[in-house]
């Protein structure tokens, strides 16, 4: 072998080696990172009031809220599909007017149909964070956002006692069930 043999024999495999890392990297790069969206906790909130013709409808009842313990044996539950649209937007320990929110892309609505409050939205308006928002449903929750819904009469007035985030903070820590 000649020197000149000797020395491409070299620079192929180092090239090789190297393509070869190359592809590694790229190939770890593309496989998805084990559901890391889906595993990483999302655990948010957000506040909602309902007047009816000028009087506050009252959501602190247990038939309201969400029960399931979030920590079996100490530990955290395996996810449960069925759970999903349940973890999109609840309520817990009677506290009616705090939405906790513990899966991605929750709507408002999502909120009304999980504690099964059947809302006819065509007589409705709804306010989110001071400004009406048509089709408010449909409107994505995010944290600290605070929805104030009319059904039906209701003095405007009443849009000065939607939920403060200062009140979100105090009351989503005193959850015990899902709490942090
Ligand atoms: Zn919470």
């Amino acid at each position: 072998m000649t020197r000149i043999q000797m020395s491409k024999l070299i620079l192929i495999s180092l090239a090789s080696i190297g393509a070869l890392f190359y592809l590694t990297f790229v190939v770890i790069k593309l496989i998805p990172k084990k559901s890391s969206t889906q595993n990483e906790k999302i655990h948010y909130h957000a506040g909602f009031v309902v007047f009816e013709n000028n009087k506050k409808l009252d959501f602190s009842d247990t038939k309201y809220m969400f029960l399931k313990p979030c920590l079996v044996n100490g530990k955290e539950e395996e996810e449960d599909r069925s759970n999903l649209q349940l973890e999109k937007a609840h309520l817990h320990d009677n506290v009616g007017d705090v939405v906790h929110i513990e899966a991605k892309d929750p709507v408002w609505k999502d909120l009304f149909a999980n504690i099964k409050f059947t809302m006819k939205y065509s007589n409705t308006t709804g306010y989110i964070n001071n400004k009406k928002i048509e089709n408010f449903q449909n409107q994505p929750i995010r944290p600290y956002d605070s929805l104030v819904v009319f059904i039906g009469e209701n003095d405007e007035k009443l849009l000065e006692q939607k939920i403060t985030r200062e009140y979100i903070e105090t009351q989503s820590k005193k959850s015990i069930e899902c709490g942090n």
